[in-house]
């Protein structure tokens, strides 16, 4: 393999082309990103971005003179359009075409809008800088009421900023209880607790009817959010945070399987054994879980895996990243690992829920299948470790037959958040 054009340069495709060089491969790389700037780190958009205490320079990934040893040619504010993956061609939106051997698709994904609501003023998403700046523009013109829809991880990041930033808001979540499929009713609740201890309105069980807009000389304003049974909160902004659908419409007529993603091996490689894909776009479909895993160290690590193969040209790696995540919210940090579904029964094994600070275990057919902490780094990448060698099995592709690359058992490698405490 001469040349490699990774689709996407942010965290996935940075790390898929630090792995290229790191593996000895001394060819072409070509990084292909939308956006006009270099990587940038997403977790601190939603907490210190939006409080003011980072900056836009404070999020870069890398360095200059680590950009100049990835030797690569960079191509940013051009979208890769269409591969076709025999050919060894990728076409860009700039009217160009790339010529590669092998193609990382690290597209990750875009936000999931409530219909209707595109070009209505004061309704925001969060995904990219661009929406941060602007967001962060908005809270700064002290919206009298902030409404976020979605109780997930990102709703929940945002509305504790507008809470620190002395803002009236309401968290509506459709499901009964907030990130109930991420960890678990139980541990739901505990965190749906922390919107309310800290003045946070919480309606959860409520879907949004519509946006109510009123009009103004440059269009329509969001002014309430009418809930499914019929209330009405004012809002003068509003956050959507309901999920994000994978950036693979463009892979259409590629034969790069796509379902809710694209599909892969547990090595990160499609079916095409010169494409791979990796970060929040990809979906791997081996072993159990058979979903994407939207969190930064997944994002992170599973390049090196993919990257290995890719150069093989066949399955050589297999991946072992749990599935960590963690999120900061009212100067709590949760931090999970791997594969809490809904129904596994969960038990607390240290500390207490009622002072946000405990270890907390998940089971499904006597097997300890995940676990979750707050504010217990110590006690969490302790119990981590001891879970990793029996649910590695879980996604281990029958295929593989060597070790892990890049495995998560270096530990969590998220950034520090230089964040202050934001409880109240
Ligand atoms: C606000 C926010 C806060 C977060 N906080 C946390 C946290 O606290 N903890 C945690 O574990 N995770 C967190 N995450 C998740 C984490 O940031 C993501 O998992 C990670 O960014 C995924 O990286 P990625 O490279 O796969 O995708 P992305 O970072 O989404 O990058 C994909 C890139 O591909 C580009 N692209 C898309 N289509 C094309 C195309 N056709 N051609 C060229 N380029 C294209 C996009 O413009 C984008 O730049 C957060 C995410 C967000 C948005």
């Amino acid at each position: 393999m001469r040349s490699v054009a990774i689709v996407g340069a942010s965290l996935a495709g940075l790390r898929a082309a630090e792995a290229l060089r790191q593996q000895g491969f001394d060819g072409r790389v070509t990084m292909i990103g939308a956006e006009l700037r270099q990587p940038y780190d997403r977790p601190p958009l939603s907490k210190d971005f939006l409080l003011g205490t980072v900056d836009t320079a404070g999020l870069a990934l890398a360095e200059a003179d680590e950009y100049d040893a990835l030797d690569a040619d960079w191509r940013l504010g051009v979208r890769a359009e269409r591969l076709d993956a025999p050919g060894g061609r990728l076409l860009l939106s700039d009217g160009t075409q790339v010529r590669t051997d092998g193609v990382v698709i690290a597209t990750g994904g875009q936000p999931r809008m409530l219909p209707g609501t595109k070009d209505v003023a004061g309704v925001h998403t969060l995904r990219t800088l661009d929406d941060a700046i602007t967001l962060r523009a908005a809270l700064a013109e002290r919206p009298a009421d902030v409404v976020v829809v979605g109780g997930g991880f990102l709703g929940a990041e945002v509305a504790a900023s507008c809470q620190r930033l002395g803002l009236s808001v309401t968290v509506l979540e459709a499901m009964d209880i907030p990130l109930r499929n991420a960890i678990g009713p139980e541990m739901g609740a505990v965190a749906g607790q922390l919107h309310t201890d800290h003045g946070v309105r919480l309606i959860c069980g409520q879907g949004v009817a519509e946006v109510l807009t009123r009009t103004e000389p440059g269009g329509r304003r969001v002014r309430a959010v009418r809930l499914a049974d019929g209330r009405e909160l004012p809002a003068d902004l509003v956050l959507v945070a309901i999920g994000m659908r994978p950036d693979a419409d463009w892979l259409a007529g590629s034969r790069v399987p796509v379902n809710n993603g694209v599909l892969t091996d547990a090595g990160w490689l499609t079916e095409i054994p010169t494409v791979a894909a990796v970060g929040d776009v990809a979906r791997h479909a081996a072993g159990t879980s058979g979903r994407r895993h939207e969190h930064w160290t997944s994002a992170s690590e599973q390049p090196a895996v993919a990257v290995a193969n890719l150069l093989a040209g066949r399955h050589t790696a297999h991946c072992t990243c749990r599935g960590y995540f963690w999120s900061d919210q009212y100067g709590v940090r949760i931090q999970g690992a791997g594969s809490i579904t809904a129904t596994d029964e969960v038990r607390v094994v240290e500390g207490s829920p009622a002072d946000r600070t405990f270890l907390a275990s998940y089971h499904r057919d006597g097997v300890t299948v995940g676990v979750l902490s707050m504010n217990m780094a110590k006690a969490f990448n302790r119990a981590r470790r001891t879970l990793l060698p029996s649910t590695e099995e879980e996604d281990r592709c029958p295929n593989c037959s060597s070790g892990a690359v890049g495995a998560t058992r270096r530990g969590a490698a998220e950034p520090t958040s230089s964040t202050p405490s934001i409880s109240a």
